[in-house]
């Protein structure tokens, strides 16, 4: 799955009304897409917390066109089905990170080659 606006037309053949109506749920769940341009971006919303972000960010439902309330949380458990074929949680994407030192908040003392504390 790739383009918005194709998650958006499957909203509608799903919940009812057009697909403008859900554009903007997943045009946000893809915004990630512009810090990093391949798949990786998904691991900062499409997961189940980014599920329950959407929730704050867009209300707990909209209304479609049809007059129909719509959860957010149906729409973007959607949008992440389609992409990965599942819901994963933000710790299955976490876990994925291969650690390097820096993100510990260490540097290596250039004199002893020991680590010590970052400044605050
Ligand atoms: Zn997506």
């Amino acid at each position: 799955m790739a383009h918005p606006l194709k998650h958006a037309q499957n909203s509608a053949r799903k919940f009812g009304g057009k697909p403008e109506d859900y554009l903007p749920i997943h045009s946000w769940f893809d915004e990630s897409k512009a810090f990093v341009a391949d798949f990786r971006h998904r691991a900062l919303r499409h997961h189940t917390e980014g599920i329950f972000l959407a929730e704050r960010v867009f209300g707990v439902a909209i209304v479609n066109s049809a007059g129909t309330q719509v959860p957010v949380r149906y729409v973007g458990e959607q949008h992440v089905k389609e992409d990965l074929g599942r819901i994963p949680t933000a710790q299955d994407w976490l876990l994925q990170i291969a650690p390097q030192r820096w993100m510990y908040g260490q540097h290596l003392d250039e004199e002893t080659s020991a680590t010590r504390e970052a400044p605050l």
